[in-house]
């Protein structure tokens, strides 16, 4: 494990260029060469930064689980450059998977499936299914590619703390932990994959993410169910490793308010210093605020896409002015926020 600071290196793509500039190629063969020699690289996604190693060697995973403090039980993401190389990792290749594969790859979607013989057991937590997901990023698939093998990468975050959706924050949380980072500018979604099981019929959605339930549906021509955490107990668990409440939380206590600027108030009065995160800067409850000395109101757009991609930023970046409290005012309650919703109550969960 890494010890000292790790190496950034920024990786220019100019859109409009086929091949990476020879910075960038030197950076992914520098890459490359760490993975292939079973190290750990931090990598950038559209959904956030990943901590990646390669996913056929299982003590290569290992140190993915070391350095984040993950427990074993959670299995990971394997990140494919196409969907043939996600193909030769499963047993079998569903519908479902083969849909949301041709239609949304490279995207931010996961399908879990029967695992193949070539996954090693540390990857799925022992069970019998591997989630894969083929990147919107084009550094990520040249990186895997140029390795030659599949990256198992989670977010590049220590276990429960809020994701990186740039380089800097992955500095901040993994820094001793990670020898190479590239930075590929901020993240282009800022959430992590919606990740869907394809192993039953009707699929399942595990986790809500950018890609929204109707779009899967109208790829996999039928109904796609919600794994709710509170639908099915040990099947739950069984189905969903990982999904535990408490998860990308920021060091500051975090709570979700439907009155948040009065809530802000109370805590003001009380002698506390205030993160206000609210779409509902224009409302003269929040304006009321504006003058306080130990408030900081961070305006939110009020689109969940854009909320989405600013959310772990501005946790970050709260996390650095020494509050007491952080209060966000509780997102609407509809399918467009279920993502956000999702982090936000996680975030929200007090530690064990
Ligand atoms: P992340 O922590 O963002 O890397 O996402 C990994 C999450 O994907 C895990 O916490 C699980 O919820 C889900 N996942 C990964 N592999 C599987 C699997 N084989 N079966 C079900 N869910 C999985
Ligand atoms: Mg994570």
């Amino acid at each position: 494990m890494a010890r000292t600071l790790p190496d950034i290196l920024r990786c220019d793509w100019p859109v409009e260029e086929t091949t990476p500039p020879p910075a960038t190629a030197q950076a992914l063969e520098r890459a490359a060469a760490i993975l292939r020699h079973g190290g750990l690289v931090a990598i950038p996604t559209e959904t956030v930064y990943g901590l990646a190693a390669d996913a056929l060697d299982a003590e290569a995973v290992a140190g993915i689980f070391r350095a984040k403090g993950r427990p074993a039980s959670n299995p990971l993401i394997v990140h494919v450059s196409d969907a043939a190389m996600a193909r030769s990792l499963a047993a079998s290749w569903p519908a479902a998977a083969a849909a949301i594969a041709a239609r949304f790859w490279p995207g931010p979607v996961t399908v879990v499936v029967p695992r193949g013989p070539r996954i090693p057991d540390i990857v799925t937590a022992g069970g019998p299914t591997v989630a894969l997901r083929c990147p919107d990023h084009r550094l990520a698939r040249r990186l895997i590619e140029t390795a030659g093998t599949p990256l198992a990468a989670p977010s590049a975050n220590r276990s429960e703390a809020v994701s990186p959706t740039t380089a800097h924050h992955v500095l901040a949380g993994l820094g001793d932990r990670v020898a190479l980072i590239l930075d590929g500018g901020p993240c282009g979604q800022g959430i992590e994959s919606t990740v869907v099981d394809c192993t039953t019929v009707p699929p399942r959605i595990l986790r809500p993410g950018p890609l929204s339930r109707a779009a899967i549906e109208a790829v996999v021509g039928g109904s796609v169910e919600w794994l709710a955490a509170a639908d099915s107990g040990t099947d739950h668990a069984v189905r969903s490793p990982g999904q535990q409440p408490r998860h990308y939380a920021p060091r500051t206590p975090l709570e979700l308010s439907a009155e948040a600027a009065r809530r802000g108030a109370e805590l003001l009065d009380s002698g506390s210093r205030v993160g206000l995160v609210t779409t509902a800067v224009d409302d003269p409850a929040t304006r009321a605020l504006a003058s306080r000395r130990e408030l900081v109101v961070v305006p939110m757009p009020n689109d969940p896409a854009a909320y989405a991609r600013l959310l772990y930023a501005t946790l970050h970046a709260l996390d650095q002015r020494a509050l007491d409290r952080i209060v966000v005012a509780t997102p609407p309650d509809t399918e467009a926020w279920q993502a956000v919703r999702d982090r936000l109550v996680r975030a929200a969960t007090p530690p064990l």
